[in-house]
């Protein structure tokens, strides 16, 4: 019996889920989909330069997946940089153990341990909030997931 894929653990939504070059219409780029769990690994290893083997127990994951997704995340990236095509932040076995809201507002971000709805900006009191788990398709999944 092939073995269940295990949900891998994204600390929280990323801030910004599409990327582009300046000075070209979109309708003409290709698009690389950089998966959530990817751009965990990114942000583990080379932004927080956590060692494959913190990262690895981070996510939740064994230590060669990580190093398979790590791989692939930093291809990708290279290739939009290089290439210049669009990057599109999506998919990926994965959930989410925070939460962030921005508010249309006051542009504030900010970070909500994923059990707590946010319905009101902390700062300007606005209701017009972005839910960012919710806008990658996560909510309800999250929280019933044990991490
Ligand atoms: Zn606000
Ligand atoms: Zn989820």
């Amino acid at each position: 019996m092939p073995r269940k894929k295990k949900d891998r653990t994204v600390n929280q939504p990323p801030l910004y889920g599409e990327f582009k070059p300046t000075g070209v219409a979109a309708k003409y780029l290709n698009q690389i989909n950089l998966n959530l769990d990817e751009y965990e690994a990114l942000r583990l290893s080379d932004y927080q330069g956590m060692s494959q083997e913190e990262a690895s127990n981070e996510m939740n994951i064994s230590r060669p997946t990580f190093t398979r997704l790590i791989e692939n995340a930093r291809k990708k990236l290279v290739e939009f940089i290089l290439t210049g095509k669009k990057l599109k932040i999506e998919g990926g076995n994965v959930h989410f153990k925070n939460n962030v809201y921005k508010c249309f507002d006051c542009e504030q971000m900010f970070v909500s341990d994923i059990k707590t709805t946010v319905v009101i900006c902390p700062t300007c009191s606005s209701s017009a909030i972005k839910n960012l788990a919710g806008s990658f398709g996560h909510g309800k999944c999250c929280t019933d997931h044990e991490f």
